[in-house]
């Protein structure tokens, strides 16, 4: 297939380069980053999406990427679909979704999970909202950057999926920190709060996956000074997108606006910036009741 891929950072750079390597002749295009091997490099947005069957873009949010499909949306040939795998707001995908079929092109947005080592193993989630047409056409393509790719419903499900998921993931890593944190405070060891907590009710991906607390369960980020794994910024990110749907859909959050909030402070206030999002773990644990 012919593919304009806008978008070449962390995520965009290796999902390019492995529709790349199955074959597909990819035109990529980054205002900054340099494109992977196999990918030729286009001198603007629109010359990558011209000709494409499919333009997939991986952008940091919904500002950007309103202003990138601008661009794009009138280079394209009627037909081809334009796929989002970025995270943004939902009312950015619905616009540009809008757009897209004004100009009689499909759209797709198609969030991922899986991080930079998923992007890079080809082992992604993708969460779609679009048409059915739509989704069968670009499918194979999910097939290649992906182990999974679940069509949620019509433009904006996808976004919508991966908001409420996160909101999820965002609410249990506090708890679980939180847990940890208090544990230490009432004289248990960790290694016997993760036997215990990990094969009980309050198990939960955070705690069985993805263990916050160093040394136990599975490797990951706290194994490695909490470096990231999932920043803690994209929590705050994702953590606020899910409060703008809440709010425009009049929906009561509770959790998820305080996760926000913690999130907020830990990135902005504290030293979580640039940490995995689990290292919440060490500031719970430096903090007692009152600070
Ligand atoms: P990134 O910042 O590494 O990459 C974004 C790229 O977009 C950059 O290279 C930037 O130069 C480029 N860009 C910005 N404006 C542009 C423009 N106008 N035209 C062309 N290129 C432009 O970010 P990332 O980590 O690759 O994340 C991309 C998206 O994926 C984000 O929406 C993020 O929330 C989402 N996401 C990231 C992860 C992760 O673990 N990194 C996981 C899931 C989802």
């Amino acid at each position: 297939m012919k593919i304009g891929f806008i978008g070449l950072g962390n995520m965009g750079a290796p999902m390019a380069a492995n529709l790349a390597e199955a074959g597909h002749q990819v035109m990529g295009y980054d205002t900054l980053a340099p494109c992977p091997e196999d990918v030729s490099a286009a001198g603007s947005a629109a010359e990558a999406a011209k000709g494409a069957e499919v333009v997939i873009c991986m952008l940091p949010n919904g500002e950007i990427l309103r202003k990138v499909a601008a661009q794009v949306i009138p280079a394209m040939e009627p037909g081809a679909v334009l796929c989002d795998c970025s995270t943004v707001d939902v009312d950015s995908a619905r616009a540009v979704a809008a757009q897209a079929a004004e100009a009689g092109l499909g759209w797709l947005d198609a969030p991922v999970s899986g991080g930079t080592g998923g992007a890079a193993a080809g082992t992604l989630t993708f969460m779609v909202g679009g048409s059915d047409r739509d989704f069968a056409r670009v499918a194979p393509l999910f097939d290649v950057m992906g182990r999974k790719a679940v069509h949620c419903g019509e433009a904006g499900a996808g976004q919508a999926a991966k908001i409420c998921n996160n909101m999820i993931l965002g609410v249990t890593m506090i708890a679980t920190c939180e847990a940890f944190a208090l544990a230490d405070k009432l004289g248990l060891a960790r290694d016997k709060m993760f036997d215990v907590v990990s094969t009980s009710s309050g198990s939960s991906w955070s705690m069985n996956a993805y263990c916050p607390a160093p040394g136990i369960g599975p490797h990951s980020p706290a194994d490695n000074g909490y470096k990231p794994g999932f920043a803690a910024d994209l929590m705050l990110k994702d953590l606020t997108l899910a409060q703008m749907a809440a709010e425009a859909a009049d929906a009561d959050t509770p959790l998820g606006t305080q996760a926000r909030e913690l999130y907020r402070r830990f990135v902005e206030d504290e030293d979580g910036s640039g940490r995995d999002f689990s290292a919440m773990l060490p500031r719970f644990e430096s903090r007692g009741r009152d600070s």
